[in-house]
């Protein structure tokens, strides 16, 4: 069995936009660890350490941005890009807290207090630029836990895995160039509009090979959705070796989820846990740390989180 670890902050109770809008406080709610730990016996909550959510925010996002979302919530102003990402007047302390969560686990993983772990974040990371919020994400947390386990644990290559509905295009566009970081998204084709997460984007220069896109027209059944994510999965950390393995854990890839169109269903994603664990034993003593992305119907999000974490336990 191994070690595994589960942050969440009350703070993500917070960020309150609208009552209507997909990626809402209930998310936290129901994923609050009373209820997930008694679940999943054998998990250990991780505390929170807060004093790393602004270091951390730094190593991959412009300065001007992180004042300009500071400056945004204190003004009262109602959503950052105009558009879809909505903010709260606590949005960048939220913002923070949710890169901090992520980043204790890193720490805990790398350290070697154990052995993998989820952070049940919010606001999600993966759309977010170095220096753009969008598609409801502020700052991007699987991009700042890989540069936080290169400063600081001394971690070679990372890989990024990316299973929501959506393409990674804000993590991807990070390290498009930098070959030491490799990120695979699998995604529903065209959801964010045509030709984003397109199958020849690749990465350039250096980073020649190192982005990897699986789009999968909607409606794909289950079967072939895990063959070809298991498939790319094989490539990429082949091709990468990594010294830690993250994974953008989004859930919006189920069935019964409002947003998306693909197909699968609760117990798939513990396969596809399983999968990536497979993968991070045979190249990086396991360590896994994942952080939640996407996953807007709150029933199916917790028990999907549930299938999760049992995997990472088992
Ligand atoms: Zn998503």
């Amino acid at each position: 069995m191994a070690r595994s670890g589960y942050a969440w902050d009350t703070t993500f109770l917070g960020h309150r936009t609208l009552t209507v809008h997909p990626e809402h406080p209930v998310r936290a709610e129901v994923l609050a660890p009373e209820r997930m730990l008694v679940d999943v016996p054998g998990l250990v909550r991780v505390a929170v350490d807060a004093a790393l959510g602004l270091p951390g925010v730094h190593r991959v996002h412009d300065p001007v941005y992180i004042d300009e979302v500071a400056d945004a919530c204190r003004r009262g102003r109602r959503s950052l890009d105009g558009g879809d990402t909505l903010i709260a007047s606590d949005s960048f302390d939220v913002a923070l807290r949710s890169a901090a969560a992520a980043l204790s686990v890193v720490s805990a993983v790398m350290g070697g207090k154990l052995d993998n772990g989820f952070a049940a974040v919010r606001p999600p990371g993966h759309h977010a630029l170095v220096n753009r919020g969008r598609g409801f994400c502020i700052f991007n947390n699987a991009a700042i836990c890989a540069r936080f386990a290169q400063t600081a644990f001394g971690a070679g290559r990372v890989l990024i895995v990316d299973w929501d509905v959506h393409p990674a295009d804000g993590t991807m566009s990070i390290f498009y160039d930098d070959p030491s970081v490799h990120v695979l998204s699998v995604h529903q084709d065209g959801i964010l509009g045509k030709g984003v997460g397109a199958e020849d984007q690749r990465g350039c220069a250096a980073g020649e090979g190192t982005t990897y896109n699986v789009p999968l027209p909607a409606g794909t059944d289950a079967v072939s959705h895990l063959t070809r994510f298991g498939e790319a999965l094989e490539v990429a950390a082949a091709r990468c070796r990594p010294d830690l393995v993250l994974v953008s854990c989004g859930f919006d890839a189920h069935v019964g989820d409002p947003i998306g169109g693909l197909r699968l269903d609760d117990d798939h994603f513990r396969i596809l846990t399983q999968m990536v664990r497979r993968v991070a034993l045979r190249y990086c003593g396991g360590r896994v740390v994942s952080m939640l992305e996407g996953g807007y119907q709150p029933d199916i999000l917790r028990r999907c989180v549930r299938m999760h974490l049992e995997a990472l336990l088992d």
